[in-house]
């Protein structure tokens, strides 16, 4: 993998679809079929980790960025991408990006509606005031309770801060007993 080619500066927050007469837009179009591995209701896209799609000198260029450096499921994710875009006939490669880093306000509104559909708490969002700059110095989720995604109690507990992945961690709703995942504010 080289990362020293011309890298686009790559965006920061939540991504749309481009535009339908954008370039590469058929590779968007196509890789939203392909899903976080660890949460498999979201696409790539959805999650925040696909990034930018452009034309390179002998590939497409797909910019991904992991949700954690280090993150066990970029492998998977670098194959899945590949073998999409090989299937429909493009020569793609795949380039991991870790700057600008990943934040969990990059997941898309569809995406936080998904995760909680699919029982797990998004990450709440930060208030940010409009026209002000955006600090992040306190934990997000400092003295803010999770609601459980079955009953919507907020009397819940933390049970262990890292869950199933290092991104969530395991709560337990104390009024209906449900254990949970919350998708933890990065
Ligand atoms: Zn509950």
């Amino acid at each position: 993998m080289n990362t020293l080619i011309d890298q686009p500066i790559l965006p920061d927050g939540p991504l749309a679809l481009p535009a339908t007469d954008a370039p590469g837009f058929a590779l968007w179009q196509l890789l939203e079929s392909v899903c976080d591995p660890e949460i498999p209701v979201l696409s790539l896209r959805e999650i925040g980790v696909l990034r930018a799609v452009q034309p390179g000198p002998y590939a497409w260029q797909v910019y991904i960025t992991p949700t954690y450096n280090g993150c066990p499921a970029i492998s998977q994710m670098q194959d899945d991408i590949q073998s999409c875009l090989q299937q429909a006939g493009y020569h793609a490669e795949v380039i991991s990006c870790l700057f600008p880093a990943w934040s969990s306000e990059w997941i898309t509104l569809e995406g936080k509606d998904k995760l909680h559909a699919y029982g797990i708490v998004p990450p709440h969002a930060i208030a940010t005031p409009a026209g002000m700059h955006h600090i992040k110095l306190v934990p997000a989720n400092t003295h803010r309770s999770v609601a459980c995604p079955q009953c919507g109690s907020t009397n819940t507990t933390e049970t262990s801060h890292f869950g199933s992945t290092a991104c969530k961690a395991m709560y337990k709703c104390l009024a209906c007993m449900e254990p949970f995942d919350y998708f933890k504010p990065y």
